[in-house]
């Protein structure tokens, strides 16, 4: 009998996607690769096809399957190549799929994760995005199709494995719970001059001091955006309101976050920053497999700091937490406003101190409303592009932003 499980990795070629890789590699007598999927990268793709032999490889973009069908052509010919988004979609849902990760990044990842979670799959949860914006909506899909939500990100990893005996996200509040303490590193822009966060660059940006992502993140980590869509992550995980969830910036990034129960314990998961752990973890659970992650050596990380983080330095965590309480689509918007920002910055169109302020335009123009269905969340991020786009338009003068 074959008791391997058979994994779809939305988003292969990215960080999350990768790490994935390396740790179904170490255990490849557990895990068989069903599909895997990327954008545009086709060396990479086409190198991760030849090592894991998946049944079927997606490029999101149609010119880069058929690329990508042309490299595969003579020396993997049984690996049948799709394109599209409906082609992700596809190899989220098919019913040999037992495990899906969502490591997407950004919107892009909503409709795959959500097919994964309607067909009740093993759902490992890295695109946090998608819960940013559709929640409620999500949670309440997952718990119709029967699928195990296991959260990736190292924060609500280490909530999880810091929860009660036996609670599973989606399960309600857990019994005996006060408050979540989510950890922030506080990115690469901690503790520089006020005056100087207009002139960064993408680059110090992307420069993380404890963690190698992808770029997106990376900034979303340098203005703590990725804190705010944590908090919000972090409420519709563990059914808390806002209120319930305290950030506090922790330099190191070894205590990846804690819970505080009502007879004052504080549980805390620690680690190296390796996201191999988290995805270990949630391969696995609740069993406990090798990830190739190194002992954490306490005697060199010495000392443990936390701080109540800045809110001038950061006003993008208090955007998420005012979208969070505001609620309905107010989350979509933020989000989407988020990604156009975030890239305009990548490409150098808009300063680092631009993004908050373009997310902040977005919010106040579009008036969010109930978010009772997938086609009023994606109408809404479709709106709060357009007012995004427009806004870095206006930031960059006139220079031409499409
Ligand atoms: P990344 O940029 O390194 O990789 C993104 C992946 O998504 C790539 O495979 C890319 O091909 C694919 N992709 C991008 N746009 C797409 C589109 N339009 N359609 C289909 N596929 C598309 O990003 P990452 O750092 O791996 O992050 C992925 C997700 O995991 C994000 O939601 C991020 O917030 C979350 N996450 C990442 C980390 C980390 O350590 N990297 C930690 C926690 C959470
Ligand atoms: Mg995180």
């Amino acid at each position: 009998m074959n008791t391997q499980q058979a994994i779809t990795v939305l988003g292969a070629t990215g960080s999350i996607g990768v790490n994935t890789l390396d740790v179904i590699s170490r255990n490849s007598d557990r895990y068989s690769v069903h599909a895997l999927t990327a954008n545009r990268d086709v060396e990479r793709l086409f190198r991760q096809c030849l090592t894991h032999r998946p049944q079927y490889a997606v490029m999101a973009d149609a010119d880069a399957a058929d690329r990508l069908r042309g490299r595969l052509h003579d020396s993997a010919p049984d690996i049948e190549v799709l394109g599209g988004a409906g082609a992700l979609v596809d190899v989220a849902g098919m019913d040999e799929v037992d495990c899906v990760m969502a490591g997407i990044v950004g919107a892009a990842g909503l409709l795959p994760t959500l097919e994964a979670a309607r067909k009740g799959k093993r759902v490992l949860l890295a695109n946090k995005e998608a819960l940013v914006m559709s929640g409620e909506l999500f949670m309440q899909q997952a718990q119709a199709g029967g699928a195990v939500l296991l959260p990736v990100d190292s924060e609500h990893n280490a909530i999880f494995q810091c929860m009660p005996h036996g609670y599973v996200p989606g399960a309600g509040r857990p019994a005996g719970v006060d408050r979540i303490l989510l950890t922030a590193s506080g990115g690469p822009f901690r503790t520089t001059a006020l005056d100087q966060l207009s002139k960064v660059t993408p680059a110090q940006a992307c420069a993380h001091p404890n963690w190698d992502m992808g770029r997106k993140i990376s900034v979303d980590s340098a203005t703590m955006m990725n804190k705010g869509l944590e908090v919000i992550e972090a409420c519709w995980l563990f059914s808390l309101p806002g209120s319930g969830v305290q950030v506090m910036i922790h330099p190191q990034s070894v205590v990846h976050s804690m819970v505080q129960y009502r007879d004052g314990s504080v549980l805390a998961q620690l680690g190296n920053p390796d996201m191999r752990t988290p995805i270990a973890h949630s391969l696995a659970w609740p069993e406990r497999i090798d990830a190739g992650v190194d002992a954490l050596d306490m005697f060199k990380v010495g000392r443990l700091e936390f701080d109540v983080p800045d809110e001038n330095r950061f006003p993008c965590l208090r955007l998420a937490q005012e979208a969070l309480s505001a609620g309905g689509t107010a989350s979509a918007i933020l989000n989407a406003a988020n990604e156009v920002a975030v890239q305009a910055f990548l490409d150098e169109c808009i300063a680092f101190t631009a993004i908050a302020e373009i997310i902040e335009s977005t919010l106040a123009k579009i008036t969010s409303r109930d978010a009772d269905s997938f086609e009023v969340i994606l109408e809404d991020d479709a709106l709060a592009r357009v007012c995004a786009v427009e806004l870095v338009a206006a930031q960059a003068g006139h220079r031409m932003y499409t």
